[in-house]
């Protein structure tokens, strides 16, 4: 049987492309001036095989001009153009991309830098356009041609005048509707807004007419007048791809401010360049405080996510695990596969690569700050030790190993926050269990009647506050062999002299008064017992089983 092509209604297509794939508006620039950075590129790759080309940087250059009163925006780029052919080809057949034939034409080349590869971005311009003009002159062409379109009825092109080689497109911006404001995409600042979130690290400068009100001369700053210069938006150098040696602690502040990492100073900073299994470049930052927000449901955690240099994700969550939440910054790398709206990632296997990477470049430099830089430890773990016990319990343990040294707990002999590795070097040969009593503070444990014992064996306690840090230890179980044990646990492991009391004598003692306890505290408590535990206290509360009296608080005071 013969076999039929498909058909597609190219309208219908071309509408439900424009509004589906992009869930935000303003990228429509982004994809523009990748666009432009693109055709630049192609000149720049040519430059470097054809000896009559010569690449002078300074002429290279991306300009945004916004018109108010025609309702116009005009990207206009020095990059390589499009003949006649090139406009029909690659505007007017969806999904067909030209850059991405280049790239794969010139693999042999360095042609990496390169953005497109859908040969859909240009379209997005028609979400915020009723019109798009596209003249273009290409290189090594006399004539300059334009391609004009609304949108889904289709396009016309025709010989057009244009000196220079490049192209220009001009979109006449939509008048604002009841759900959707477009005056704003041909306002100044928005403009510049959007450059600098999408594309402050094109490497070419993206230019743009800025007005300011300057104080006129002689006029002792009482009037102004309006002063128009050309400004480069754009920083173009991305500090990530700069050398560590070239950096200074202020220049990664400086990122973190500008980025709206955090309103504090970051702690540590971290610059990776991967170069290995997985090519990717990052800035990562421990920040100092922990934010308002940290622990609450609000709080979303992820790294920046730049593909070549253009932002793809403001926060991309699976580059990091929960229990290092509290890690900001950004990742770049060109081998992600993007999914056509360059919004999501196709295949995460990359990825994946990625943030196991990060995970384990975070973890060696937490452990070089814990033995190197103390302070700064203790003060990071102040801020998010809390997330590092919620990392041990949750998902059943299995990140246990991953953390257990990285934790620190409060110790009743060096009254301060002790590693397990250093209570466990620490006990004495005849101690079998690492020791702990939990209470809401360290004044309160102190005074609580079961530490007594084993402080009097010369024991170690850590003193647990967090109501999060029974669960972790019930789920580490030990450390180094040693295990976990409650002080109000009913076998403490120590000599005969301590414990319950094993012979019943001062229980049939004092038979009576026992019962006579129990019946006054009727279902508040289960049985009265006589304790050998006990030295300078008259009476302490025990439970039985694993859950303790802290954790049956905590487990009551979370919602149902
Ligand atoms: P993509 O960038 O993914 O290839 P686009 O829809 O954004 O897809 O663009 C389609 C094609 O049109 C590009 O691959 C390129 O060949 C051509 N093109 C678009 N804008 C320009 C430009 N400013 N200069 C030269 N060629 C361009
Ligand atoms: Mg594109």
């Amino acid at each position: 049987m013969a076999k039929k092509q498909f058909k597609a209604e190219s309208k219908r297509l071309l509408e439900m492309m424009i509004n589906s794939i992009y869930t935000q508006k303003e990228i429509f620039l982004r994809e523009l001036i990748s666009n432009a950075s693109d055709a630049i590129d192609k000149i720049y790759y040519k430059a470097l095989t054809d000896d009559r080309l010569v690449f002078d940087k300074d002429s290279y250059y991306i300009k945004i001009a916004a018109d108010k009163p025609n309702r116009t925006l005009t990207i206009t780029d020095t990059g390589i153009g499009m003949t006649k052919e090139e406009l029909e080809n690659n505007l007017g057949v969806i999904a067909q991309s030209g850059s991405f034939a280049f790239k794969r034409e010139n693999e042999a080349k360095d042609g990496h830098n390169i953005i497109g590869q859908f040969g859909v971005g240009f379209y997005s311009a028609f979400m915020v356009a009723d019109t798009v003009t596209v003249i273009s002159k290409a290189l090594d062409s006399e004539e300059a041609y334009k391609w004009e379109s609304k949108g889904a009825d289709g396009y016309t092109i025709e010989p057009s005048a244009k000196d220079s080689v490049g192209t220009q497109i001009i979109l006449k911006i939509k008048n604002n509707s009841e759900d959707n404001n477009y005056d704003e995409y041909l306002e100044e600042y928005r403009l510049r807004s959007i450059i600098k979130k999408y594309s402050d690290f094109i490497r070419y400068p993206i230019k743009m007419d800025v007005t300011t009100h300057m104080p006129k001369e002689g006029s002792d700053g009482k009037e102004f007048e309006e002063v128009t210069e050309e400004q480069t938006i754009n920083s173009m150098v991305p500090i990530w791809r700069k050398n560590k040696n070239e950096l200074t602690t202020e220049d990664y502040e400086r990122f973190y401010f500008d980025k709206h990492y955090g309103f504090d100073k970051p702690l540590k900073h971290l610059h990776i360049s991967a170069d290995g299994a997985v090519v990717y470049r990052a800035i990562l930052y421990i920040p100092e405080k922990t934010p308002f927000d940290y622990y609450t449901k609000e709080y979303e955690k992820g790294l920046e996510l730049y593909s070549n240099g253009v932002l793809i994700m403001n926060k991309c969550a699976d580059l990091l695990p929960d229990y290092f939440s509290f890690v900001k910054g950004m990742v770049d790398s060109e081998d992600l596969s993007l999914n056509i709206s360059r919004e999501m990632l196709q295949h995460d296997r990359q990825l994946q690569l990625i943030a196991k990477n990060i995970k384990n470049k975070i973890k060696s430099q937490l452990q070089s700050m814990l033995k190197d830089e103390r302070e700064k430890y203790e003060q990071f773990y102040k801020s998010f030790g809390r997330q590092l016990k919620f990392g041990v319990y949750s998902d059943y343990g299995i990140n246990k190993d991953e953390l257990q040294d990285l934790l620190m707990f409060y110790s009743s002999k060096e009254k301060k926050l002790v590693t397990l590795d250093e209570y466990v070097s620490g006990m004495p040969e005849n101690q079998k269990y690492i020791y702990y009593a939990a209470g809401d503070s360290y004044d309160r444990i102190e005074k609580l009647p079961q530490t007594e014992v084993v402080a009097d064996k010369g024991f170690e306690i850590l003193y647990f506050t967090d109501d999060i840090d029974e669960f972790a230890a019930k789920v580490l179980m030990k450390y180094k062999d040693k295990e976990f044990k409650s002080v109000s646990s009913g076998d403490l492991g120590i000599d005969s002299d301590a414990g319950d009391d094993p012979s019943g004598k001062e229980e049939n003692a004092n038979k009576e008064l026992f019962e006579a306890m129990k019946d006054l505290l009727a279902g508040k408590v289960k049985a009265v017992k006589a304790s050998k535990r006990l030295k300078s206290h008259p009476v302490c509360l025990s439970t039985e089983g694993e859950i303790s009296i802290e954790m049956e608080k905590v487990l009551r005071a979370m919602p149902s």
